[in-house]
């Protein structure tokens, strides 16, 4: 549930953090060392460190056949300066970067690894602009199937769907396809992205998901320091929600056959 996110939020913040003249993420001159996912014991030479953790903190049905599922991250900053004053200040301007970088992304999409090219990315269009060649038969197909549904309650002509959209649903059209396996093989798809494919089916994991409501909720700008001396910490709630469509609900899609039980 929360993997994928922890990532994306992770490459956000590190591709909007203002950086020094290496291209090191910087809070005011100290380079941020480490980028944690979960827990994580400090010691004082990690730090500038940022730390993301999370919890999924409610799941309910938002509509038929859709689950609204509420995520909580935490986002903190340690830093450790000479004194405690500038320990206070680069408490204060971490927090300042976070809330300001965040404030900026109330809608995220979350992707899995390509099983194409097996990197990371923060954007669906990732899928077009890299792996054009299996994915534009795909983005046709779907541009023409938004174009007539929208002809089915519309005299005006559709609106052309987002670039990240219209890549995103053309890969999972793709994904769909090979999932379905009687279909005929993928031009220019390898067998060995195809494996990966039905394994990540196999998996039961989601390539592309959009976060929506995404925003700092809480802000606790600096710890002061409380029983740690100089090593200081801000910390942000960050909520996002995401819909979750689900195709099935029994109670036939269990097994008839029948066991013992143990005693
Ligand atoms: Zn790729």
């Amino acid at each position: 549930m929360l993997e994928d996110i922890y990532e994306t939020v992770r490459g956000v913040l590190f591709n909007d953090w203002p950086k020094n003249s290496s291209d090191i993420p910087v809070i005011y001159d100290l380079p941020i060392k480490k980028w944690h996912l979960g827990e994580f014991t400090l010691t004082g030479l990690d730090t500038p460190t940022i730390v993301i953790k999370g919890e999924s903190v409610g799941e309910k049905d938002a509509a038929y056949g859709t689950r609204e599922e509420e995520f909580r991250l935490t986002i903190t900053a340690y830093v450790q300066s000479a004194s405690r004053e500038l320990s206070e200040r680069h408490a204060q301007e971490a927090a300042r970067l976070l809330d300001t970088i965040l404030r900026k992304h109330r809608r995220l999409w979350v992707v899995g690894i390509c099983p194409i090219c097996q990197k990371s990315t923060l954007s669906p269009q990732h899928f077009v602009i890299e792996h054009n060649d299996i994915l534009a038969p795909y983005v046709t197909d779907v541009q023409d199937e938004f174009d007539d549904v929208w002809a089915l309650t519309h005299t005006s002509t559709a609106p052309s769907l987002g670039s990240s959209a219209l890549s995103g649903l053309a890969f999972l059209a793709m994904y769909d396809s090979v999932i379905d396996q009687t279909n005929p093989p993928i031009t220019n798809l390898t067998a060995a992205a195809r494996k990966r494919i039905l394994s990540y089916k196999e998996k039961l994991r989601r390539p592309v998901r959009l976060l929506y409501d995404v925003a700092v909720t809480d802000a606790k700008t600096s710890d002061g320091g409380e029983g740690q001396q100089l090593l200081y910490a801000a910390s942000l709630t960050l909520s996002a929600k995401e819909l979750l469509r689900v195709a099935e609900y029994g109670p036939d899609n269990v097994p008839t056959a029948s066991w013992e039980r143990r005693k």
